[in-house]
Protein backbone atom coordinates (compact mmCIF):
# COMPACT_ATOMS: atom_id res chain seq x y z
CA UNK A 1 0.00 0.00 0.00
CA UNK A 2 1.61 2.72 -1.23
CA UNK A 3 0.05 5.58 1.32
CA UNK A 4 0.41 3.05 4.05
CA UNK A 5 2.88 4.66 7.16
CA UNK A 6 3.61 1.19 8.45
CA UNK A 7 4.33 -0.37 5.21
CA UNK A 8 6.70 2.41 4.88
CA UNK A 9 8.57 0.93 7.93
CA UNK A 10 8.45 -2.41 6.51
CA UNK A 11 10.02 -1.10 3.51
CA UNK A 12 12.65 0.93 4.55
CA UNK A 13 11.54 4.08 3.45
CA UNK A 14 10.68 5.30 7.13
CA UNK A 15 12.99 3.80 9.78
CA UNK A 16 11.20 2.81 12.73
CA UNK A 17 13.24 2.17 16.41
CA UNK A 18 13.63 -1.61 15.71
CA UNK A 19 13.36 -3.93 18.79
CA UNK A 20 12.74 -7.11 16.37
CA UNK A 21 11.97 -9.19 13.40
CA UNK A 22 11.00 -12.13 11.85
CA UNK A 23 10.64 -13.00 8.03
CA UNK A 24 6.84 -12.71 8.03
CA UNK A 25 6.54 -9.48 11.03
CA UNK A 26 8.50 -5.99 12.69
CA UNK A 27 8.26 -4.54 15.66
CA UNK A 28 9.33 -1.13 17.21
CA UNK A 29 8.64 1.31 19.82
CA UNK A 30 5.83 3.16 19.53
CA UNK A 31 6.36 7.38 18.70
CA UNK A 32 4.22 8.12 21.73
CA UNK A 33 4.72 5.50 24.27
CA UNK A 34 1.68 4.82 27.05
CA UNK A 35 4.06 2.62 29.19
CA UNK A 36 8.04 2.36 29.93
CA UNK A 37 7.85 -0.36 26.91
CA UNK A 38 5.17 0.74 24.42
CA UNK A 39 6.22 -1.52 20.93
CA UNK A 40 4.24 -2.43 17.83
CA UNK A 41 4.12 -5.29 16.40
CA UNK A 42 3.12 -5.55 12.70
CA UNK A 43 3.08 -8.01 10.12
CA UNK A 44 5.12 -7.22 6.93
CA UNK A 45 2.22 -8.27 4.99
CA UNK A 46 -0.73 -4.66 4.85
CA UNK A 47 -3.86 -5.79 6.51
CA UNK A 48 -6.03 -2.63 7.20
CA UNK A 49 -7.93 -3.95 10.14
CA UNK A 50 -8.77 -6.94 11.82
CA UNK A 51 -12.11 -7.00 10.28
CA UNK A 52 -9.89 -8.03 7.01
CA UNK A 53 -8.12 -11.23 8.34
CA UNK A 54 -8.90 -14.19 6.90
CA UNK A 55 -8.32 -17.76 7.76
CA UNK A 56 -5.28 -17.68 5.61
CA UNK A 57 -3.71 -15.25 7.93
CA UNK A 58 -4.07 -17.59 10.98
CA UNK A 59 -0.32 -17.96 11.48
CA UNK A 60 0.58 -14.41 10.75
CA UNK A 61 -1.68 -13.48 13.69
CA UNK A 62 0.26 -16.23 15.53
CA UNK A 63 3.12 -14.55 14.80
CA UNK A 64 2.72 -11.32 16.32
CA UNK A 65 1.34 -12.96 19.02
CA UNK A 66 4.95 -14.88 19.46
CA UNK A 67 7.15 -11.73 18.58
CA UNK A 68 5.33 -9.89 21.47
CA UNK A 69 6.48 -12.53 23.87
CA UNK A 70 9.73 -12.48 22.82
CA UNK A 71 10.13 -8.69 23.23
CA UNK A 72 8.47 -8.81 26.49
CA UNK A 73 10.75 -11.82 27.74
CA UNK A 74 13.80 -9.88 26.30
CA UNK A 75 13.17 -6.10 27.61
CA UNK A 76 12.27 -8.47 30.75
CA UNK A 77 8.82 -8.14 31.40
CA UNK A 78 7.43 -11.52 31.12
CA UNK A 79 7.39 -12.14 34.83
CA UNK A 80 6.14 -8.47 36.09
CA UNK A 81 3.44 -8.56 33.27
CA UNK A 82 2.40 -7.13 30.26
CA UNK A 83 -0.63 -6.19 27.74
CA UNK A 84 -1.70 -6.64 24.21
CA UNK A 85 -3.97 -4.78 22.14
CA UNK A 86 -5.57 -4.71 19.02
CA UNK A 87 -8.01 -1.60 18.31
CA UNK A 88 -10.07 -1.96 15.10
CA UNK A 89 -12.14 1.02 13.71
CA UNK A 90 -13.42 4.13 15.38
CA UNK A 91 -14.83 3.14 18.66
CA UNK A 92 -11.38 1.44 19.58
CA UNK A 93 -9.60 4.50 18.49
CA UNK A 94 -7.15 2.80 15.79
CA UNK A 95 -5.77 5.70 13.92
CA UNK A 96 -3.16 3.57 11.53
CA UNK A 97 -5.05 1.40 9.03
CA UNK A 98 -2.63 -1.33 9.18
CA UNK A 99 -2.91 -4.13 11.73
CA UNK A 100 -0.80 -4.24 14.29
CA UNK A 101 -0.75 -5.08 18.37
CA UNK A 102 0.58 -2.89 21.07
CA UNK A 103 2.30 -4.26 23.65
CA UNK A 104 2.57 -2.38 26.86
CA UNK A 105 4.39 -3.09 30.20
CA UNK A 106 6.21 -1.42 32.73
CA UNK A 107 3.60 -0.25 34.68
CA UNK A 108 0.50 -0.92 36.44
CA UNK A 109 -2.24 -1.03 33.55
CA UNK A 110 -6.16 0.15 34.86
CA UNK A 111 -8.31 -1.91 33.41
CA UNK A 112 -11.11 -2.07 32.44
CA UNK A 113 -9.52 0.22 29.61
CA UNK A 114 -10.57 3.89 28.98
P1 LIG B 1 -3.87 2.79 16.99
O1 LIG B 1 -4.45 4.00 17.65
O2 LIG B 1 -4.14 2.76 15.50
O3 LIG B 1 -4.23 1.49 17.65
O4 LIG B 1 -2.30 2.91 17.20
C1 LIG B 1 -1.45 3.59 16.32
C2 LIG B 1 -0.18 3.81 17.06
O5 LIG B 1 0.81 4.19 16.13
C3 LIG B 1 -0.27 4.93 18.11
O6 LIG B 1 0.07 4.42 19.39
C4 LIG B 1 0.74 5.96 17.61
O7 LIG B 1 1.43 6.60 18.65
C5 LIG B 1 1.66 5.12 16.74
N1 LIG B 1 2.29 5.88 15.67
C6 LIG B 1 1.68 6.74 14.81
N2 LIG B 1 2.58 7.25 13.95
C7 LIG B 1 3.77 6.68 14.27
C8 LIG B 1 5.09 6.82 13.73
O8 LIG B 1 5.34 7.56 12.77
N3 LIG B 1 6.07 6.09 14.32
C9 LIG B 1 5.82 5.25 15.37
N4 LIG B 1 6.88 4.60 15.87
N5 LIG B 1 4.59 5.10 15.90
C10 LIG B 1 3.58 5.80 15.35
ZN1 LIG C 1 0.28 -1.11 5.29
Amino acid sequence: MDDCLFCKMVSGEIKPDLVYETDQVIAFRDINPQAPLHALVIPRQHIATVNDAVPADAALLGQMVLAAQHIAKQEGYAKPGYRLVMNCNADAGQTVFHIHLHLLAGRQLGWPPG
